[in-house]
Parts: C-alpha cells; sequence; structure tokens
C-alpha cells in the first residue's frame, strides 16, 4: 500500500501516528511550512460534548496510545448571559492550544510522528489519487470534498479572535450568550496561560448580512469581556475567519479516499467542537487500512452525533436573549453542575425530545 496523508493537522497526523504502529509509512504531506502555521487559539474540550467518553485526553492515551498535553484541566465554567451569570464548578475537560505554538496540539502530534512530513506540497487530491494506492483527504476544510460532490454545507460561520494579555485563572473558561455581539452564536475566553488568553466570537451567517457589522460586534465584545474581568486587556494578536463551514461529507469513503477531520464533517454544529472527532476519524482511518475496522461504520456513531447536535443548534438559534437569560439562570448552582458532569448523555437525550419540535 502507499498512502498520501493530505494535511498535517489533528486527524491527518492521528492517522499517521496509528498507521507507524502497523509498520506502514504514509507520505505526510502538509501544505504550510510548518506544522500549525497559522493564528495561534484556545479551544478546548468539553466533556459532556464526547459522551460516552469522560475523559478525552485519558481516552484517546488508554485507547489509542495518542499523547496529548492540554493547557489545564477546566474546573471552573463562568456563562454570561446579557443579565445573567452562573459560575459552574466541574471537572469538565481540558482547554488546549492550536496553531504555531510549541505546545499546540497539532505540534504535540507532530513529535509522535516518525515519518518526515513534506512541506510545502502542492499535490493536488487529483494528482495523489493517481499516483498513491490510497489518499487521506485531510485537508481541514470542505474543499475536496465538495468538489467530488461529497459534501452537504449546513452552515457557516464567522469567527474573529484575539490574543490578550491580562490576569487569568488557567482553570476557568468563560462564554458569552449575547446576541448584541454574538447572534445566535457566543463569546468566549480560554486562558493559555495565567497571563494570556484567547477571546473570540462566533456566530452563523445569516441572510441580512452579519459581516456587515463585525467590527462593532467585535468591540462590544472586548468592552463586555474587559468589563466583567475588570481588566483593560491588551490585545496582542488577532485572526478572522470568514465563512467557516460547518457540514457533512456523504461518504466518508470513496473508492481508495478517506475524507477525515473537517472533511468528513468532525464540526459539530452547535459550539463547533470538532477535535475529539478529528483525531478519531484519522484513527479510523488507519483501522480501516490495516483492516481492522471499515470506516464507514466506525465513523457512524460520529455522524449520529453530528445531527443531533444539529438539532440542537437549531434550538438554541431559536432562543432570543431574554430565553438566554433563563437558562442560564437556571444552570446557576447544583443543577447546573450536575447537568454537565452527569455520566447520563444529556445532550443526546436533549436532542432526542427536541426533535418533534425543530424543523429539520
Ligand atoms: C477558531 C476555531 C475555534 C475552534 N474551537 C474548538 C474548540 O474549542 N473545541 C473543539 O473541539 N474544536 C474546535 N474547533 C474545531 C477544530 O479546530 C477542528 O474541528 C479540527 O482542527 C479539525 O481538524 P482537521 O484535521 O480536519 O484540520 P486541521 O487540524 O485544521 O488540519 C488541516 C491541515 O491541512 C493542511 N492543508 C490544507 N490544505 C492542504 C493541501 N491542499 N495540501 C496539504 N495540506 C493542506 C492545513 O495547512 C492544516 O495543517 C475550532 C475551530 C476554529 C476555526
Amino acid at each position: 500500500m502507499e498512502i498520501a496523508i493530505m494535511g498535517a493537522g489533528l486527524s491527518g497526523l492521528a492517522c499517521a501516528i496509528q498507521l507507524e504502529k502497523y509498520g506502514i509509512s504514509p507520505m505526510i504531506l502538509e501544505r504550510r511550512s510548518r506544522v500549525g502555521d497559522r493564528f495561534i487559539n484556545g479551544e478546548i474540550l468539553l466533556s459532556i460534548f464526547s459522551r460516552p467518553v469522560r475523559d478525552d485526553i485519558t481516552f484517546l492515551a488508554d485507547r489509542h496510545q495518542i499523547y496529548l498535553h492540554p493547557t489545564a484541566n477546566i474546573s471552573e465554567f463562568i456563562v454570561h448571559s446579557v443579565n445573567e451569570k452562573a459560575t459552574l464548578t466541574g471537572p469538565f475537560g481540558f482547554s488546549n492550544i492550536r496553531g504555531r505554538h510549541e505546545n499546540s496540539f497539532e505540534s504535540q502530534l507532530a513529535k509522535q510522528v516518525k515519518t518526515k512530513i513534506q512541506f510545502q506540497s502542492e499535490y493536488t487530491y487529483e494528482q495523489l489519487v493517481k499516483e498513491f494506492t490510497h489518499v487521506i483527504v485531510a485537508t481541514g476544510d470542505a474543499g475536496y470534498a465538495e468538489a467530488v460532490q461529497n459534501y452537504q454545507t449546513d452552515l457557516t460561520v464567522t469567527l474573529k479572535g484575539a490574543t490578550v494579555e491580562g490576569d487569568f485563572s488557567r482553570y476557568q473558561v468563560m462564554c458569552w450568550l449575547d446576541d448584541r455581539f454574538a447572534p445566535k452564536g457566543y463569546g468566549y475566553l480560554i486562558p493559555f496561560s495565567e497571563k494570556e488568553a484567547n477571546i473570540t466570537i462566533g456566530f452563523p451567517d445569516h441572510e441580512e448580512g452579519s459581516l456587515d457589522n463585525l467590527k462593532e460586534k467585535w468591540s462590544r465584545f472586548y468592552e463586555q469581556v474587559c468589563t466583567d474581568l475588570d481588566q483593560n486587556l491588551k490585545i496582542t494578536d488577532e485572526f478572522e475567519i470568514n465563512r467557516y463551514v460547518i457540514g457533512q461529507c456523504s461518504m466518508p469513503r470513496i473508492g481508495n479516499s478517506f475524507f477525515t477531520g473537517n472533511c468528513f464533517g468532525s464540526v459539530m454544529p452547535l459550539f463547533g467542537f470538532g477535535q475529539l472527532p478529528a483525531i478519531l476519524t484519522g484513527i479510523y482511518a488507519a483501522e480501516d487500512l490495516v483492516g481492522g475496522m471499515a470506516y464507514i461504520e466506525a465513523t457512524e456513531p460520529l455522524r449520529q452525533s453530528y445531527y443531533r447536535s444539529m438539532t440542537l443548534r437549531k434550538a438554541f438559534q431559536s432562543m432570543g436573549d431574554s430565553a438566554k437569560d433563563i437558562m442560564v439562570r437556571s444552570l446557576s448552582g447544583r443543577l447546573g453542575e450536575r447537568l454537565l458532569t452527569t455520566k447520563v448523555d444529556v445532550l443526546n437525550l436533549a436532542a432526542r425530545l427536541l426533535r418533534p419540535f425543530v424543523k429539520q
């Protein structure tokens, strides 16, 4: 077998690590000049989104021998709405760094790969399909899947974020549910350390043209974060992503091409979590190649999670600021903590209950 992996991100590198365990050295092709060569941002792994897995980091280590060091375990989660605030005590999961940082998840995975990564690759999918027996499409976007008519886009999202300097607790993550700066979306703060954090707003692109006043929304969000933290945060870096695609491929495997990570559709529509599914699709593609499990069947639970997450997204999008106030108020205290830390897959349950009431 001659295997090419297109993209040295989470799913591509996880696939390579898994193949190497079976003595297979794939050709790893990365378009950029180094792993994670893009802006730095904070991301999280929340256990409520990974059920039945309760601890993503332990699960990846114990089950798949993939070792990741997060920034911190999240022991406090603060949710703000326009008029309410809920402070919840965990454990909730982990925060981590992405992009061009020595401790980013992609940098950590790259260290676990023995095969040399070929950077500044200009190979196209069409070339790779001709030259290799198998191709793993792990480019982190829908492009190639769309080109072979294998992708359905469900929504696109605008994301704007910044690295800020201030005083933070590494163990505390915050989010804001406030239509004034993140209509039908969210804002969040994820610390990188006690002195640095990432703040981001993300909201779906709507017909009204949500990009029009992005600058205004961003200033309002930044001011809100400074007010809530009672700090004058210094912005040291910024990023903006327009039309970040959330959708699913129709066929996870076509012939000898495997669509993994975001090319598969790993980003869950509700709040955009995609790291664990991305890593898992990489592992599952490798397992299929070595005869362990069929990729299409292995990824089916992720596809089902995606549909449930879409139902929740639709329900969430129908909520105005006052409904979010009620939600945040009811999350306060033991009830919220119980909901977020229970062994029960509450999101699955909620999606099933809401499904008859949400327009599909
Ligand atoms: C701002 C933001 C915040 C997020 N927050 C969270 C979060 O908090 N929690 C969470 O779970 N998920 C989050 N996600 C989603 C998560 O980051 C993605 O689901 C995950 O990174 C997808 O992994 P991947 O392997 O598909 O792509 P990536 O990890 O992005 O890797 C793709 C790689 O392919 C390379 N590439 C692209 N084109 C080519 C080509 N033609 N040839 C060769 N290489 C190519 C790229 O340079 C890149 O290195 C967030 C996403 C964004 C954008």
